[in-house]
């Protein structure tokens, strides 16, 4: 845990980016010192990991689903989730609406989009997030509210095609909104960027950076 590299990132945000700590595979204790510093969002990537650490920890933490969400998954968090970054299919959002329904609340969400080179990232193509937009039936999911997109960049030491991938969701947000979300003040985010490409990200434009291990250390996956 280090608390002064979080004191400089945050020192060195433009007004506009928010800090989301990610804290996926480490104790909630780890969480708690955070917040006992006065950070309130973090970020997770397991349904049932979040979930036991939502019980453990203060009611006001704003809970953000970073990962890959597995439609069984979604009841472990729809009560509390304040976003999920990671919609990455039409399915995933009909679901995650029915669980809204349940719960009687508006989940607020971001489409993911594909934009690294990588196979393993999950994720839309602009042509099927446009062809879910136009839908009818995304027109009747009254219980989600779409609050921008968000990406991962490759795993490279090429700081042009990290800054090129950026730059590229950027522009998708830009066209979403303009043909989809001028109406709607509450598309407004582009999150983008973790420890090693945040400074890019946020150059490019990003109002959400996703930070874990410059703040809580590397993770050990084994725990
Ligand atoms: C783990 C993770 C992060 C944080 O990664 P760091 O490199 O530790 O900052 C950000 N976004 C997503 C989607 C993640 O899974």
């Amino acid at each position: 845990m280090n608390i002064e590299k979080y004191d400089e990132i945050r020192a060195s945000l433009p007004a506009g980016v928010r800090l989301i700590a990610v804290s996926k595979f480490k104790p909630a204790e780890d969480i708690a010192l955070l917040y006992q510093h006065g950070h309130r969002a973090f970020g997770e990537n397991h349904a049932q990991e979040m979930k036991a650490k939502h019980e453990q920890l203060p009611k006001d933490i704003e809970w953000h689903f970073i990962g890959h969400l597995q439609t069984n998954k979604i009841k472990y968090i729809a009560p509390y989730v304040a976003l999920i970054h990671s919609i990455d299919s039409f399915s995933l959002l009909k679901e995650v609406n029915k669980y809204a329904v349940k719960n009687e609340r508006t989940i607020p969400c971001l489409l993911q989009f594909h934009i690294a080179d990588e196979e393993s990232k999950f994720g839309f193509t602009l042509e099927e997030c446009e062809g879910m937009l136009q839908s009818p039936e995304f027109q009747q999911l009254k219980n989600i509210a779409i609050h921008g997109v968000m990406g991962m960049a490759t795993f490279t030491d090429d700081q042009e095609q990290v800054r090129r991938e950026f730059h590229h969701l950027h522009q998708i947000f830009e066209e979403l909104q303009s043909r989809y979300f001028l109406q709607n003040p509450d598309f407004k985010e582009l999150s983008m960027g973790m420890t090693e490409d945040y400074p890019i990200a946020i150059s490019e434009g990003s109002t959400l950076i996703r930070i874990g291990s410059a703040i809580f250390g590397p993770r050990n996956y084994s725990l």
